[in-house]
């Protein structure tokens, strides 16, 4: 097929897909943090309900034509129908390059907000571990865990910067731990064997770089959790 063809079927696609899936968000605000490459956009979604949201979700957003990417929602409010994503742009790529294009009053087309089968369950201890690219999942986490105290963790955080930003900024429980390894693994390992948590009703999340979920998953199992204790997805690799 000629490439003037195959581009005119893909405008008309594209059309279809804009006109009958696509919802759309405006953004309401922009902030690039200082001397990083994380992106925080706050969305207003009118076409979505989110009183329903019991478990971590993820927006499914298009970033450039037939190209979408999957980001976290976080800090939501039900009632103003109002998120928050969290954006880690520290890489080539449509997903970043789309990110740090954004700013107030620009349209977000999006398919719809899916589970990702993730919530605080019912136990004493949930921790979670995660990379910049899941700060939107760790703090949607801290949102749904009830009581709050049960809820801790560590994030990764590749500069000292962005490390005091996050203490200042968030009231949290989770830990920015400093990345000194490309994945992380080695640095959310090392502050893991610093803690003590109890080897029954503590369950993991792990979220973030697959390397990094699957030499998490791997270490904790050789800790002595079992499979039921550790709930990975691997974000992207
Ligand atoms: C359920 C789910 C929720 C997600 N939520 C978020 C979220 O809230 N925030 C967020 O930032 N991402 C999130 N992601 C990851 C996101 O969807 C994209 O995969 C990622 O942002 C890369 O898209 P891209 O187009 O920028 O780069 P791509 O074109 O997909 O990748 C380009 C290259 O960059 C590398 N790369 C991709 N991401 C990173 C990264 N973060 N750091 C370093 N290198 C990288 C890839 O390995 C690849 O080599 C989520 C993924 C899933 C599955």
């Amino acid at each position: 097929m000629n490439t003037l063809i195959l581009e005119r079927l893909k405008k008309k696609a594209s059309g279809i897909i804009g006109n009958r899936i696509l919802k759309t968000a405006t953004v309401l605000e922009v902030r690039k943090w200082p001397l990083s490459t994380l992106v925080e956009i706050d969305l207003h979604l009118p076409f979505t309900t989110m009183d329903d949201w019991n478990e971590v979700n993820y927006i499914k957003c298009k970033v450039a034509d037939f190209t979408f990417r999957d980001y976290t929602p976080s800090g939501w409010d039900a009632e103003t129908q109002t998120c928050t994503l969290y954006i880690d742009t520290n890489h080539k790529g449509p997903g970043s390059t789309w990110a740090n294009q954004l700013a107030q009053g620009y349209e977000v087309g999006y398919i719809g907000i899916k589970s990702t089968r993730q919530t605080p369950v019912n136990t004493s201890a949930v921790i979670c571990l995660g990379d910049e690219s899941s700060i939107g999942h760790l703090l949607a986490m801290q949102q749904l865990a009830l009581p709050a105290a049960r809820f801790s963790g560590a994030l990764l955080m590749g500069d000292e910067h962005s490390r005091n930003l996050f203490t200042e900024y968030f009231r949290t429980p989770l830990k920015p731990v400093l990345r000194t390894d490309v994945y992380g693994h080695h640095s959310l390992t090392e502050w893991l064997l610093q803690q003590s948590y109890n080897l029954e009703n503590t369950i993991f999340y792990l979220t973030g770089n697959s390397t990094m979920v699957s030499q998490l998953h791997k270490i904790l199992k050789q800790q002595g959790y079992n499979h039921n204790q550790i709930k990975s997805q691997g974000f992207w690799s």
